[in-house]
């Protein structure tokens, strides 16, 4: 990890006060949790369905509460964690409020299992009462696992196996985290991780990109049996699960929880695949670009054009122009969050990677971390979890705690919306020619990485699922066969897979923990591209109607929540739709491959 004392974030760091003021505190409100939890399920187990909708609607509102205050004191630990693994009190913090939230999760769960337990028409009947209107949305997708849940000595005993099949997903997690192995990136040979010698696809020297992944490949080598073994059982478990309860689809849980409907995410990705030969045109121009007859796969991500150093305080004005631009009230969020110490960007030893936003209740603003590396990537990253901050930010503004959160699906269309928004600002800005260049590259590549790569990944999770149903085994081999077919019928052959990237499967992260977490990412990125459109079409009628989706939060389904900005899901020149936008961003790429090549 770089010096943080060299990059421009130096010091910011989050000011955790607006959660909690320290560990001792912390820890005590812990405790008082799980009494207050306690005492609740005292007086009201038994009363979820029998006591009438105005004492239900109090039930939940009590509820909404205690788990806010989880929320707050448990993400407290979190953020320690996430900023500061070494420090011996965050870890018992860390430690204590993991143990407790388990024990809360088992004080509170009886309301969803009694809520379960009604007939049809008790539940029918108190979905119509006006006092429960803010929660009946979400009641009612609760309600769609009814059939495939079990009697609950049945569902206790799953439970209690649970650590059992953890330790699978453990054991796929440990064996990349502690892989190293020797790399030369340019400073001399020195120990490297999967994630840093996956970073260095984006890398400007051939050699280098090419080496590192031919390392990264190798090193897979010694691990891809236990990694297919790991795979292989926690598929074959959760396969077994299904049947047991009845669930007659494997995508039906993730679908479920992101309120799609199974034939809208097909005709999603079905039209995905037709368009692959969007990537694969970009792919041919590239390697024109950089004088290759044909890109490597280690090629895929090679930069064009010229990147340039960008300070923090200029990606925050960046970011704000953006935003303000679209609708002053996100510019406002924006400033409350840096003003207040929610935004942790200095990347340092002991804070973990990437980024993410929690918004962690309604009384407390969201939190953003990041790693900013003073490059105009970060710069898109600050602007996506800023979409996330703002979406949480308006939809707990108006929504109860319970109906505020979407479905990963629907969740990721504001965070990339913003970053469509940031990168089409920073484009239009950019005074260098060749920095423009990257930008429209960057920009082309990562919707292709979303939308196309993502889809990929789905498919071949399908095609694991429907060979393990069969009662075969994933081993090794046949998820790298799998594997390697499904690349080639998206790459065909506008790039050069090595041979070695048929154990690319197996540092996939998303397989072992969400079974299709992935297509949610090609969904949203295809929604924004739309949503982008529809902007430009007609800003003034747009923007209130995209606010009013965002305070809306979870309390409609993805259908009804997108129609009023012109995206009907159901229609499938939706998609087409979308595409337009998509090659639209590919074709001003090409514009500016030309424009490299005329000037060099
Ligand atoms: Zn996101």
């Amino acid at each position: 990890m770089a010096v943080s004392s060299s990059l421009s974030a130096a010091g910011v760091r989050w000011d955790l006060s607006d959660l909690e003021p320290d560990a001792d505190r912390a820890t005590r409100e812990i405790d008082e949790l799980l009494v207050r939890a306690r005492d609740f399920a005292e007086r009201r187990r038994g009363t979820v369905g029998s006591a009438g909708p105005q004492a239900l609607r109090e039930l939940l509102d009590e509820l909404d509460e205690l788990t806010q205050d989880a929320s707050r004191i448990l993400f407290y630990a979190t953020a320690r964690e996430h900023t500061d693994a070494t420090d011996p009190e965050t870890n018992d913090l860390a430690t204590l409020a993991r143990d407790r939230a388990a024990d809360l999760e088992s004080a509170l769960l009886f309301v969803e299992l009694e809520w379960l337990a009604l007939g049809d028409g008790e539940a029918e009947a108190l979905l119509h009462a006006a006092e429960l209107e803010p929660y009946a949305h979400r009641l009612r997708v609760a309600r769609e696992e009814k059939p495939y849940v079990l009697p609950e000595g049945e569902e206790q005993a799953l439970n209690a196996r649970r650590p059992a099949i953890s330790a699978w997903e453990s054991l796929h997690g440990r064996e990349l985290a502690t892989l190293t192995v020797e790399f030369d990136g340019g400073d001399g040979p020195e120990p490297h991780t999967i994630d840093r010698l996956l970073s260095y696809i984006h890398h400007p020297d051939r050699e280098v990109r090419l080496a590192a992944l031919d390392v990264l490949f190798e090193t897979l080598e010694g691990v891809a049996d236990v990694q297919a073994a790991c795979y292989d059982a926690i598929v074959g478990d959760r396969l077994s699960l299904d049947r047991l309860r009845g669930i007659p689809d494997t995508l039906w849980p993730t679908n479920q929880r992101n309120e799609l409907a199974g034939d809208v995410v097909e005709a999603m990705m079905a039209a995905i695949e037709e368009h692959y030969t969007l990537g694969r045109r970009w792919f041919v121009r590239k390697a024109g670009v950089l004088g290759l007859d044909r890109l490597q796969l280690a090629d895929q991500y090679a930069p064009i054009g010229s990147d340039r150093r960008v300070e923090w305080s200029e990606a925050i004005s960046m970011v704000d122009d953006a935003l303000r631009e679209f609708a002053p009230r996100f510019s406002e969020i924006f400033h409350t969050c840096l003003d207040r110490g929610h935004v942790d960007a200095e990347p340092r030893p002991g804070k973990v990677g990437g980024a993410y936003c929690n918004s962690v209740s309604k009384t407390v603003f969201p939190y953003v971390l990041l790693n900013y590396t003073d490059q105009l990537r970060d710069v898109v990253t600050l602007a996506h979890e800023f979409g996330h901050a703002v979406h949480g930010a308006l939809a707990l503004e108006r929504q109860t705690y319970r109906s505020y959160h979407t479905g990963l699906a629907i969740a990721e269309v504001p965070s990339t919306f913003a970053q469509l928004l940031a990168v089409e600002r920073l484009i239009d800005h950019e005074e260098d020619t060749s920095t423009r260049i990257m930008l429209l590259a960057d920009r082309a590549e990562s919707a292709m990485a979303s939308i196309f790569r993502q889809t990929m990944m789905a498919r071949f999770e399908i095609r694991a699922y429907a060979i393990r149903g069969e009662g075969k085994a994933l081993t090794n081999d046949r998820l790298s066969d799998m594997w390697f077919e499904e690349n080639e019928r998206y790459y065909g052959d506008s790039i050069e897979l090595p041979a070695g990237y048929r154990l690319g499967w197996s540092y996939i992260p998303h397989f072992i923990h969400v079974r299709f977490y992935t297509y949610a990412y090609a969904f949203a990125h295809l929604v924004a591209f739309s949503l982008l459109a529809r902007y430009r079409e007609d800003p003034e009628r747009f923007v209130p109607a995209y606010l009013e989706f965002l305070s809306s939060g979870a309390s409609r389904p993805p259908q009804e929540l997108l129609a009023p900005l012109g995206v009907d899901l159901r229609d499938p020149q939706t998609w087409a739709h979308a595409f337009a936008e998509f090659d639209r961003c590919v074709m001003e790429a090409e514009a500016g491959a030309d424009d490299l090549q005329a000037s060099g």
